[in-house]
């Protein structure tokens, strides 16, 4: 039998628990599970638990609470103890293969003063819509895999796949802790895991799922300038001292021009180039200029068209000033002269960049440019922070199930799409379990994750666990499967 054929059950179990699966969503959006909130850390340690119990009553062996000791400063609480990372397993046949699907159980804080139109910690289904903190991000997906578990339970379907869980607390703010588990785990917890999937992203846009094989890394700089021994008055000393907020705009200013073109020679030659195969997947993607203004608020796209615009945020590099820490930033009229400034940029990374050659350019750049200004303050340029880019094969098996996975439940062909952020556990699963990584979403592009009256839609909520296990069963079924 194919699989769109043995599935059809399984659909229908789907449809009829419709109501049991809102009240698990509606369970865990109850719990204020903010990470970042040290005085709601025991509501994180309180969705740990519930998962727990969830995880049992469908019957997950090995649940493990994971402790990841206390927290690293800076926290007000030194013994403030991290939310565990929660482990399940669904069978251990041997002769079945194994998928690791990863969410996270802790959602971004949510005040109904912020402008929400209802309690973000209460569930409220209205116009097709569930609205609710962590809806989207990411509780609908966790409990999406769990509803997918339940829906096989029910409709007496085994599952087609050994089904490892590996669910965080601590994703928004920061993942502390999930490397080193990950790495820890790898021969253990993790091993014979054949292929990873994860559900904490969204759309492109409204209207068609998307598969995403890509993200752009990120590497983070700081230049310090500094001179005179404390900060000065103008009336005294403009004029006659070389101020390090000039040198330090003399420097940033040649970072990138006004149409986002990288100044630092070296690093565009290191972007791979775009292949034709490449170029034909932007051609139908469902996107508009539109869709950028409307997210920017605004009218300020460098490109007017799709292709550049995609290509722009998802396969060329950029560079961001961010900010000066030490200059004056109040209202009013100070006459300051700053004696030290430190400037923040950063680059988005992509394929075939080398990120410790990108250090090199962007350092000996720097260095030049200051070095012209004849300047006596002293100068310094340094990484702070690195996270590589992360690309997989959209071809490969995995994509091949999830595309026919979407197929089946939307009746179209999802848009592979790639993000300008990063998503960074991708690439550890990636490098420490060695094997390709899915990027499977189930929210649309309006959702509002991390923003007020998050919401997901009940059809893609619904269709996302019809999507979650067609995806198991073809991915068993292998890459010939229908
Ligand atoms: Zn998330």
């Amino acid at each position: 039998m194919s699989v769109s054929e043995s599935v059809k059950p399984l659909f229908a179990q789907i449809d009829k628990l419709k109501p049991e699966y809102v009240n698990r969503l509606a369970q865990a959006v109850a719990i204020p599970s903010v990470s970042s909130d040290e005085s709601l850390r025991p509501q994180v340690f309180a969705m740990a638990d519930f998962l727990k119990k969830q995880l049992e009553s469908l019957g997950a062996e090995d649940i493990q609470l994971r402790d990841l000791g206390t927290q690293p400063p800076p926290v007000s609480d030194p013994k403030l103890q991290l939310p565990p990372i929660v482990l399940a397993r669904f069978g251990k046949n041997p002769a079945k293969k194994t998928v690791l699907v990863y969410g996270h159980y802790d959602v971004q804080p949510a005040l109904l003063e912020d402008g929400w139109n209802s309690d973000p910690f209460k569930l409220v289904e209205k116009d097709g819509k569930l609205y609710g903190r962590g809806s989207t991000d990411d509780k609908g997906p966790v409990m999406g895999w769990l509803n997918a578990v339940e829906a096989h339970n029910k409709a007496g379907i085994e599952l087609p796949v050994n089904l490892v869980c590996c669910f965080e607390g601590m994703e928004e703010s920061g993942s502390l802790g999930l490397d080193e588990l990950v790495a820890q785990e790898a021969d253990k917890y993790f091993k014979g895991v054949d292929t990873v999937c994860i559900s904490d992203n969204y759309w492109l846009g409204t209207k068609k799922p998307v598969l995403t094989y890509g993200l752009r890394g990120c590497s983070y700089y700081q230049i310090t300038v500094s001179g005179p021994g404390a900060d000065l008055h103008s009336g005294i000393f403009g004029g006659v001292i070389h101020e390090p907020m000039t040198d330090l705009f003399n420097v940033m200013s040649k970072l990138v021009d006004t149409q986002g073109n990288i100044q630092i020679p070296g690093v565009n030659e290191m972007v791979a180039p775009l292949t034709e195969k490449e170029e034909k997947l932007y051609e139908k993607i469902d996107f508009d200029v539109d869709e950028l203004n409307l997210a920017s608020g605004s009218n300020t796209a460098i490109y007017q068209d799709k292709k550049n615009i995609l290509m722009h945020r998802w396969r060329y590099p950029s560079l961001s000033l961010h900010g000066i820490e030490g200059a004056f930033s109040g209202g009013g009229a100070k006459t300051v002269i700053p004696a030290k400034v430190v400037g923040k940029f950063s680059i988005r990374t992509v394929p075939d960049m080398d990120p410790r050659k990108l250090d090199e350019y962007v350092f000996k750049f720097c260095k030049e440019k200051f070095a012209e200004l004849k300047s006596p303050n002293s100068f310094n340029v340094e990484l702070i922070h690195d996270g590589n880019y992360w690309v997989s094969d959209p071809f490969n098996e995995a994509f091949t199930a999830a595309r026919k996975a979407t197929q089946l439940v939307w009746n179209v062909d999802p848009d592979l799409t790639r993000e300008g952020g990063s998503i960074p556990i991708t690439l550890t699963f990636e490098e420490q379990l060695k094997t390709d990584v899915l990027l499977l979403p189930m929210g649309k592009g309006d959702d509002g994750a991390h923003s007020i009256n998050e919401k997901i839609d009940v059809a893609n909520y619904l269709e996302g666990v019809k999507t979650l296990s067609a995806y198991l069963h073809y991915y068993a079924a292998g890459k010939d499967s229908e």
